[in-house]
C-alpha cells in the first residue's frame, strides 16, 4: 500500500497524491457504511491498482480540522488584511487568530498592498506582539520571497475579507494556478453545497493550498473565559502577575494587564478588542 493524500473530492472519486502522481481513487465499501467522511487534507492508505487508479483502504488519524472549509491536517493560515484600500479589519484579523489558533493552526499574518501606503504600524504591533508577520505587496514584489518560503512544504489556507488579494497572492507566487482575482472569495459566498468541494492545489515549489479561504463560520469557539487571555500572547505571558490568580483582566482590581494597558506596553486597542470578544464568550456562555 502506498501512503498519499485526498487533494479533491469530486463526483464520486477522491483524488490522492502520492508524490508527484495524482489517481483517481474509490473508497473500499466498508468505509461507505461505518467510517466518518473522507474530507480534503486527509492521509490515506490506498491499494495501488495503476498509474491513474487506486482503492482507499485507510484514513490516517488527523492533526487538525476545519469545518468550513472541510480541510483536514491544515497546518497554516495565512490571514491576510489589506495596509489600505480596504482598511485593515483588526477585529475581523483578532477573531482569525484566535479561530486558527483554537483549530491548532499556526497563523501567518500577511499584511498586503504595501504600495499603496507608508503606514506600518499595525504589522509592526503584530509582530511585536510575536505573530509571524509579512508585509506584501502583488505590485512591487515585496515580501513574495517570504510568503513563498512560507507556503512551501506545508498545507495552508488563507483567509480573510474579499479585495485584499488572497488570489493576486496566490497567483503571484504560483503564476500557474491563474485563479481569477477574486475567485476565491466568490466561491466561498456561493454557500454551503459547494464548500464540500474545497480542492488543495499543488504548489510546484512543495506544498498546498485550498482553493476556499478559511474559517467562513465567525463564531468564536468554546473557549472558557478564565482560558480566553492565553488567546492574547501579549496577555498570556503576564500569566500571575494579577492581584487574583484568576484574573480575566476585566474589572477586577490591582490587574497588571490593565496597567499595562496605561502605560502603553500593552496596545489599547487589543485590549479592547479582546474585552468585546471576552463579553461576547460570557453571552455565549450563557446560552447554554
Ligand atoms: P481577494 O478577494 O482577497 O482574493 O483579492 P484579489 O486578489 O481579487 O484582489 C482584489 C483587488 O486588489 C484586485 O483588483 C487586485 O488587483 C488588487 N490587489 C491585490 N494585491 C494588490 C497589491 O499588492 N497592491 C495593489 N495596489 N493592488 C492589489
Ligand atoms: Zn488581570
Amino acid at each position: 500500500m502506498q501512503e498519499g493524500i485526498v487533494i479533491k473530492r469530486y463526483g464520486g472519486f477522491y483524488y490522492v497524491k502520492t508524490g508527484s502522481t495524482v489517481r483517481e481513487c474509490k473508497l473500499r465499501g466498508r468505509f461507505r457504511r461505518h467510517k466518518k467522511e473522507v474530507i480534503a487534507g486527509d492521509r490515506v492508505k490506498i491499494t495501488v491498482l495503476n498509474d491513474r487508479q487506486g482503492v482507499i483502504e485507510e484514513v490516517l488519524p488527523r492533526e487538525t480540522e476545519l469545518i468550513r472549509p472541510p480541510v483536514a491536517n491544515v497546518e497554516q493560515a495565512v490571514i491576510v488584511m489589506a495596509l489600505t484600500q480596504p482598511e485593515p479589519d483588526l477585529v475581523l484579523l483578532d477573531r482569525l487568530l484566535i479561530l486558527a489558533e483554537a483549530a491548532s493552526v499556526t497563523p501567518l499574518i500577511c499584511f498586503n498592498k504595501s504600495d499603496l501606503t507608508q503606514e506600518r504600524s499595525v504589522a509592526e504591533l503584530y509582530a511585536h506582539i510575536g505573530y509571524r508577520v509579512i508585509v506584501s505587496s502583488v505590485k512591487t514584489g515585496e515580501g513574495l520571497d517570504q510568503l513563498k518560503k512560507a507556503l512551501k512544504d506545508t498545507i495552508s489556507v488563507f483567509a480573510g475579507p474579499s479585495g485584499v488579494g488572497k488570489s493576486s497572492l496566490l497567483n503571484a507566487v504560483e503564476p500557474g494556478l491563474s485563479l481569477k482575482t477574486g475567485q476565491i472569495s466568490r466561491k466561498a459566498q456561493r454557500g454551503r453545497h459547494t464548500t464540500r468541494h474545497v480542492e488543495l492545489l499543488e504548489l510546484s515549489f512543495g506544498g498546498l493550498v485550498a482553493d476556499t479561504p478559511g474559517f467562513s463560520r465567525l463564531n468564536l469557539p468554546n473557549i472558557r473565559r478564565e482560558e480566553f487571555a492565553t488567546f492574547f500572547p501579549e496577555m498570556d505571558k503576564m500569566l500571575g502577575q494579577c492581584r487574583f490568580s484568576v484574573c480575566l483582566h476585566y474589572k477586577e482590581p490591582d490587574c497588571a494587564v490593565k496597567e499595562a494597558v496605561s502605560k502603553g506596553t500593552i496596545d489599547a486597542g487589543r485590549y479592547s478588542r479582546y474585552r468585546q470578544f471576552l463579553e461576547e464568550i460570557i453571552e455565549n456562555e450563557r446560552k447554554y
